[in-house]
């Protein structure tokens, strides 16, 4: 079972019409400021959101997640939040938007943020609801709920990574039947993408870019950032393998102190800041500097190809 891109608008308008709160922020949304950024080639977004404190500022440590009620478990959902089913997942709509458009996708049960098993099942929610970008957020990347399995999902046309990704230059590292993996340059970070007419080769292919990926000790999956969408008939898998959480601007004192948390909309390129004094002052270095030490190197993506090759 599976919800479309319909179902999806029609779960969003119904709940926007009886949950005062959702619909409070999604209207808060559309007069949120907004700042464009020139980071090398490509435009980026810097959008104040004062709601998303609640996700930038979430504690996700053991012991913090042990004394809270999971907010994706049924039981300590609002009773106002309905939900759509989708096979083992069910659709909500998040009431903190960054999107216009945006979803989060539990697993019906409480079980670990942890992503190899789970993408063939985020190519197929992908699929059925084409309208949307589905993305996923590794436990220490970004993930307010690490404990509860979960993706999200926005609508297309919002990050500018969907056009991006159009202009940049794509270095072909191997196939796999319908499926190209690449790494692709040009773009504000580095990252993997896999093209795929077939959902089953896609997954051969993620497999073995998950295996090639490192992973520290204390981590129970290597970190990324993963997006992905349906269109003209084909996936397109955008991963970006992380080296840090946070940045060290997240940890700073006074001045050098920026509340910015990365995670995969941010890898999209709209960077969220829920604190004004971080919207004004947040300009192209900043955002240089912050990708620099969440992502992944020059230097180890090739000894990454170099294990796919
Ligand atoms: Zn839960």
């Amino acid at each position: 079972m599976s919800v479309t891109s319909e179902q999806a608008k029609q779960l969003l308008s119904g709940q926007l019409a009886v949950w005062e709160s959702a619909r409070n922020n999604y209207k808060a949304l559309e007069s949120v400021r907004v700042k464009e950024i020139i980071l090398g080639d490509c435009t980026v977004k810097v959008q104040f959101n004062p709601a998303r404190i609640v996700s930038s500022a979430a504690k996700v440590d053991t012991k913090s997640l042990k004394e809270r009620k999971c907010f994706l478990c049924a039981d300590n959902r609002p009773d106002v939040q309905e939900g759509l089913p989708a096979g083992d997942y069910t659709w909500l709509i998040n009431p903190f938007p960054i999107f216009p458009e945006h979803f989060t996708i539990p697993v019906n049960e409480h079980v670990p943020q942890l992503i190899e098993k789970r993408f063939g099942d985020m190519l197929r929610l992908a699929q059925a609801a084409h309208d949307y970008v589905l993305f996923y957020n590794g436990p220490k990347c970004g993930a307010s709920a690490p404990d509860h399995a979960h993706f999200q999902a926005g609508n297309k046309g919002f990050l500018p990574l969907e056009q991006a990704i159009k202009r940049c230059r794509y270095i072909p590292i191997r196939s796999e039947a319908s499926a190209r993996l690449s790494q692709v340059e040009d773009y504000i970070c580095p990252f993997f993408l896999i093209e795929a007419e077939k959902a089953d080769d896609a997954e051969e292919l993620f497999g073995s870019l998950y295996h090639a990926l490192d992973r520290k000790e204390d981590e129970t999956e290597p970190m990324i950032n993963l997006l992905t969408w349906y269109e003209d008939g084909k996936w397109l898998a955008c991963i970006f393998p992380r080296a840090q959480h946070r940045p060290s601007c997240y940890f700073a004192e006074g001045d050098e102190n920026i509340l910015l948390s990365p995670a995969s909309v941010d890898m999209g390129g709209v960077f969220i800041t829920p604190l004004e004094k971080d919207f004004e002052k947040i300009e192209a270095a900043h955002l240089e500097k912050i990708l620099s030490e969440v992502c992944l190197g020059r230097e180890k993506m090739y000894q990454i190809i170099e294990k796919l090759k």
